[in-house]
């Protein structure tokens, strides 16, 4: 951050939202300390969606904010590490992903709504946090290192795995039960990850992609899919019966 212009006032309202605070994480609690929803929500009682803030920096401009569900109220968030800094535009502007809401929607179609990582999908649990996961799309080789704009450079991550953010524990304890699980699969399934290995991404089921497709309908044309589906199965099950 030596470089960069300090951080505004983030008490001023003249400045957005998202840049007050990130001033307020950067000066108030300060990087690799410990802060509180509540507290947040405190310094910042005329805003609404500031919770979102969060979220914004964290997923767009690589601000490490880890989330302890279930911790003691006053010390249940940590700002791990400080990301871009937000309120510097000439620093911030380059390192923004340039990408249109229809190409986001693209991306997300092709990648299954879900993060080609660990292949959760939004609003799953993560399985080391239980915080709901959220996908972001983003660069595969950063522009900054040379990467070509556009939507082949880009790819479906959850936060978790955007944000690099390991489970905590044991790595010879983590091997040794990994390779118990993965030993110990069905041998369909032993082959089908094999491949996601190799390819070093997951690739949803033709089955899962279709859900998590229909699961992005609004209800009422979730109801039509639904019957149009329904009506298929039906059908099958006659011409079967016919044979
Ligand atoms: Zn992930």
């Amino acid at each position: 951050m030596d470089a960069a212009r300090k951080p505004p006032d983030w008490r001023d309202t003249k400045v957005g939202t998202k840049v007050r605070a990130a001033a307020w994480l950067a000066t108030v609690v300060g990087e690799g300390n410990m802060f509180s929803r509540k507290q947040l929500h405190e310094a910042f009682p005329d805003v609404a969606n500031i919770d979102r803030r969060l979220r914004d920096l964290r997923g767009d401009y690589g601000w490490d904010i880890k989330v302890f569900r279930g911790a003691p109220e006053g010390a249940d968030m940590q700002l791990v590490k400080i990301g871009d800094p937000v309120w510097d535009p000439a620093r911030t502007r380059r390192s923004r992903p340039l990408v249109s809401a229809a190409e986001r929607m693209w991306i997300l179609e092709r990648d299954g709504f879900r993060c080609t990582s660990c292949g959760i999908s939004a609003g799953e649990s993560h399985l080391d946090s239980g915080d709901p996961a959220q996908l972001y799309v983003r660069h595969v080789v950063p522009i900054s290192e040379g990467g070509k704009a556009g939507v082949e450079n880009m790819v479906t991550l959850c936060n978790s795995c955007n944000a690099g953010v390991r489970a905590l524990g044991d790595s010879a304890a983590r091997l040794a039960k990994v390779s118990r699980y993965v030993c110990d699969l069905p041998a369909r399934q032993q082959t089908i990850l094999l491949a996601w290995m190799a390819k070093g991404e997951r690739s949803p089921s033709p089955v899962e992609r279709a859900w998590a497709m229909y699961r992005h309908l609004s209800p009422e044309l979730q109801k039509i899919v639904r019957q149009k589906l329904a009506d298929e199965v039906e059908r099958t099950a006659d011409a079967e019966t016919e044979v």
